[in-house]
């Protein structure tokens, strides 16, 4: 009965000597399903000795265990592996005690229970390869992630968090997060946060907050990953939050660009409306046969002038989509600059001849000189600039003139008495459709293109274009471009 009910145990019950053999004395009957073998066959190692069923590798661990607990008188408790009869390898725990003769004491028997533990060992190793797989991608994901003790310190870092710190795991590990924050942060921000962060500590819900460390804006987000413990998780969203500026940037942008096109419509169709409403006006009142030879010159100097101011306008505005599809071409040829500019200040003497303004020239290069770039891109730069002169200046002077700065370069210059540009102006009224005065009561009119052409074309001539200004003293703008274009090709 004795033998029965020991059969009916999961696992091996056993009695054997404290020899290297272990030479059995007793072995219930689970022996067969655990090794292949009879009992008969192992007790008092008749065919097979149990030292020879286990595994090689681990004989010396067992025996070592075993002589170790025998000789302290307690327990054991071995993890080793067995080959069975057919030859496979089994995990086991041996569980056993030593019985010691009465008088000398000394350890005469072993008595033990094992069990077959190989199915718990595959789950064991499966979930450690698991752990591990799991630990892997903490390591390495690009996530900066901190395991907190509940109102303690950090347990641990991954590489992430490393290098968005700066600091080794080893410095990480066992520091408090509000150490951490005062070693790292800005103080004005660590008394922003800290409430938050111990807030967090105790393990309750935070929303997700930035912070800035060495210039990278960092979001963190917390959340209670057990009874004891919190996590971080910190996100580098520098880069998303240069492209979320740069969208909101794009999206001014393209809301300025659209009001400013819907002004320069407005003031196109101004532009536009006047010089024809000239012409048609006029062409009428040529009709009258009473006119005098003298009106009529009059009313056909007025149409040719509004039509010019067409032709300009138009002009501008071919240029504009010209230079947009990048199908303006240049021209460069060798011609005297001095010519050039002759001519220009003659024209804008005419332009002027109703006002008190000196047109003066200030040719400061040798005479004779000749420049080789796109002689007529240069004028359309310098008359806009005239223009433009003539029209925000009623007296004083208008300068035009040209000097060297270096070897290969030549400034150009228009310079004004008249009304200035306001300070914060700036760049911009280099940009299209840009008017200082914006709105219907602007006192010029003008499309606002004029300029813009301007920078667009001295740099196609490889140059660049700036203007410096006093609001009621007058502005002089001035460009340099290369005296021989092509070298610059
Ligand atoms: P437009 O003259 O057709 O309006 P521009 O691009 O030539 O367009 O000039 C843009 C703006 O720059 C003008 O509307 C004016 O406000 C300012 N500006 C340009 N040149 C001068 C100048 N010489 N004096 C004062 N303001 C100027």
């Amino acid at each position: 009965m004795f033998d029965h009910l020991l059969g009916n145990l999961p696992g091996l019950v056993y009695r054997c000597k404290f020899d290297q053999d272990y030479t059995m004395l007793f072995l219930s009957e689970s022996c067969k399903k655990l090794t292949g073998f009879d009992p008969e066959v192992i007790i008092n190692s008749r065919n097979k000795a149990f030292q020879d069923i286990i595994h090689e590798d681990d004989l010396i661990k067992v025996w070592k265990a075993i002589s170790q607990a025998m000789h302290d008188k307690t327990r054991f408790n071995i993890t080793f592996r067995i080959k069975t009869k057919s030859g496979q390898i089994k995990w086991i725990t041996n569980r056993g005690t030593g019985i010691y003769h009465d008088e000398s004491l000394d350890p005469a028997y072993i008595e033990g229970y094992i069990t077959d533990i190989s199915e718990l060992k595959n789950i064991s190793g499966e979930l450690s390869d698991r752990e591990k797989r799991l630990h892997e991608v903490v390591k390495n994901v690009n996530v900066g992630i901190v395991l907190l003790e509940m109102n303690g310190g950090i347990l641990e870092a991954n590489k992430a968090m490393e290098e968005i710190t700066g600091l080794s795991s080893a410095e990480l590990i066992g520091k408090k997060p509000t150490q951490l924050a005062r070693q790292l942060l800005k103080p004005k921000d660590v008394t922003n946060i800290l409430p938050l962060v111990l807030k967090a500590m105790c393990g309750q819900q935070i929303q997700p907050f930035k912070v800035t460390i060495k210039k990278k804006i960092l979001e963190i987000r917390t959340a209670v990953t057990g009874p004891k413990h919190v996590t971080a998780f910190v996100t580098d969203i520098t880069q998303q939050k240069e492209f979320e500026d740069q969208i909101i940037q794009a999206k001014i942008k393209a809301e300025e660009s659209d009001r400013l096109k819907s002004t320069f419509l407005a003031n196109m169709s101004h532009e536009i409306r006047t010089p024809m409403n000239g012409i048609v006006g006029f062409t009428e009142l040529l009709r009258d046969p009473q006119l005098s030879d003298e009106e009529k010159e009059r009313y056909i100097d007025i149409i040719h002038a509004n039509s010019e101011q067409l032709l300009n306008i138009i002009n501008d505005i071919l240029d504009i989509s010209r230079i947009e599809a990048g199908r303006l071409g240049i021209f460069p040829s060798p011609f005297d600059p001095y010519v050039l500019l002759k001519n220009l200040q003659e024209t804008t003497k005419i332009l002027v001849k109703h006002k008190p303004i000196n047109v003066v020239l200030k040719f400061d290069l040798p005479i004779g000189a000749t420049i080789d770039t796109d002689k007529n891109r240069l004028q359309q730069i310098l008359f806009n600039l005239i223009s433009n002169a003539t029209k925000f200046t009623q007296k004083g002077y208008i300068e035009l003139g040209c000097h060297r700065i270096n070897s290969h370069y030549i400034e150009f210059f228009i310079k004004d008495s008249g009304i200035g540009i306001r300070q914060n102006a700036g760049q911009k009224i280099f940009e299209r459709f840009r008017q200082v005065e914006e709105g219907d009561n602007r006192p010029f009119g003008g499309t606002g293109l004029g300029l813009s052409i301007c920078k667009s074309l001295v740099q196609l001539l490889g140059g660049s274009i700036g203007y410096v200004s006093t609001v009621g003293k007058g502005s002089q703008f001035y460009f340099t471009i290369p005296d021989e274009l092509k070298s610059f090709k």
